[in-house]
């Protein structure tokens, strides 16, 4: 192949395939919508100073290839003093200490490991478990809050996950994550062109011809590496083939949304799970001091109803007051920030259905055109991890140009 390519979408997907892509000598051109880096890893600076992640935030144990990234770009890690996987329950039942969520999360294991079960999704497996009806509604809103989605529509694998983080404290980018998509960016200079939404792909076995509203691009190869509802609003010319289609159409979406709610004074770090609501919200470190911010985080469409995100913050504000009374909330500066109506994300991240499995369709390389992005990432879909994994396979699958 000649040496052009043309990459669709400055995610950290994007970001990554180009990076590969340029290491492996072609010329390369970025595409992306919005007038930003980054996609869903969107960092914004509070009036106080804080810093507050809109998507990604945590760089959860095990995402290695994230950490080389940052490591190998000279962009540092950030400890956030806190543990994603360990929360204070405030369920309405029993309480439910962390020894009885130890338990349950050997449970789980144990379970997954039994060739005798077929657990299908979460919810199912749930249900087979002997436990305490309040140690059983805790680990089901987790893995709801988790995988943006109802625990009868996410395959029972999403409990290992929500169980298996224990106590390892968590951490994020330095400078927030969104740097890591600036770093990424930074050597690709004017061949990144903002605020150019990609509306047609023409391919053959011969090249690529992509077009935005006001220009024609032709390449050798092209990366797609948007969102699959986005993939689908793309006229590709001619259609990409049944079985990939259906792959995207069979995707399913999580819906999720983060509150930010200022403090009047710095609080300790911390993490609480309403398990009724759906939510949990978390205090904690940028640099060497905790900032005056209580996040929330809340997954699944009828969470998202609950707390009534659609009319504003005002509910789940209250909610939250009555969650931490530990904290003193500003009234000032509060900040809602939801996915389903943002136009080139059109929601949280991929779900992982119930016998689901990785959809070879969705990686599968198409004349000129290969694919990336967080729901093409298999086991890592719905992260960061997984997004710059997909990038450099997809790159890999170009190989080098002639
Ligand atoms: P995106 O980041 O969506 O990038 C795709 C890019 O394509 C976007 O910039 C978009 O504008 C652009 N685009 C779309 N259509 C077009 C078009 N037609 N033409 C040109 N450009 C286009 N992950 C974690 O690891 N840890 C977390 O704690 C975490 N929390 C999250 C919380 C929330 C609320 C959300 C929403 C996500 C969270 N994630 C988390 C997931 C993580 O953000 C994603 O997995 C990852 O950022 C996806 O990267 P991507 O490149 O695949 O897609």
């Amino acid at each position: 192949m000649a040496g052009r390519a043309v990459i669709v979408g400055a995610g950290l997907a994007g970001l990554a395939a180009a990076e590969a892509l340029l290491k492996a000598g072609w010329d390369v051109l970025v595409l992306e919508a919005r007038d930003r880096v980054g996609g869903r890893a969107w960092t914004r600076e509070l009036p106080d100073g804080s810093l507050v992640e809109m998507g990604a935030e945590f760089i959860l144990p095990g995402n290695d290839v994230i950490e080389a990234t940052a490591e190998r770009l000279g962009v540092g890690l950030q400890q956030k003093g806190m543990a994603y996987g360990r929360r204070d329950i405030h369920g309405d039942g029993e309480p439910v200490t962390q020894d009885d969520l130890r338990a349950a999360a050997a449970a789980v294991a144990r379970a997954l490991d039994d060739p005798e079960l077929a657990p299908g999704s979460a919810a199912e497996l749930l249900d087979q478990l002997d436990l305490a009806p309040s140690v059983r509604e805790a680990i089901r809103a987790r893995v709801e809050i988790s995988a943006a989605t109802a625990a009868d529509s996410v395959d029972a694998r999403d409990l290992a996950g929500v169980a298996a983080y224990g106590d390892e404290l968590s951490c994020g980018i330095a400078g927030g994550n969104q740097a890591l998509a600036r770093a990424l960016a930074a050597p690709l200079g004017d061949r990144l062109h903002l605020r150019s939404p990609v509306t047609v792909v023409a391919w053959d076995d011969e090249g690529v011809t992509v077009r935005t509203a006001d220009d024609e691009l032709s390449a050798d190869a092209a990366v797609i590496a948007v969102p699959a509802p986005l993939v689908r609003q793309i006229d590709f010319e001619p259609l990409l083939p049944p079985e990939h289609r259906e792959a995207l159409a069979r995707l399913g979406y999580g819906q999720a949304a983060k509150l930010f709610v200022p403090l009047l004074e710095r609080p300790p770090a911390s993490a609480v799970l309403a398990v009724r609501e759906r939510y949990w919200t978390w205090t904690a470190r940028v640099g060497e001091e905790v900032q005056p911010l209580v996040s929330a985080f809340s997954g699944s469409q009828a969470a998202l109803d609950g707390l009534g995100v659609a009319h504003g913050p005002d509910d789940w504000l209250a909610a939250v007051q009555r969650l931490r009374p530990d904290l003193a909330l500003a009234r000032d500066g509060v900040v809602l920030s939801t996915w389903a109506d943002d136009p080139w994300a059109r929601g949280a991240y991929s779900i992982h259905r119930p016998g689901g499995g990785d959809d070879a369709a969705l990686t599968e390389r198409r004349g000129r055109l290969v694919f990336a992005g967080e729901h093409t990432a298999g086991p890592y879909a719905g992260l960061m991890d997984g997004a710059l994994r997909s990038g450099m396979r997809a790159a890999g699958q170009l190989g080098k140009p002639l």
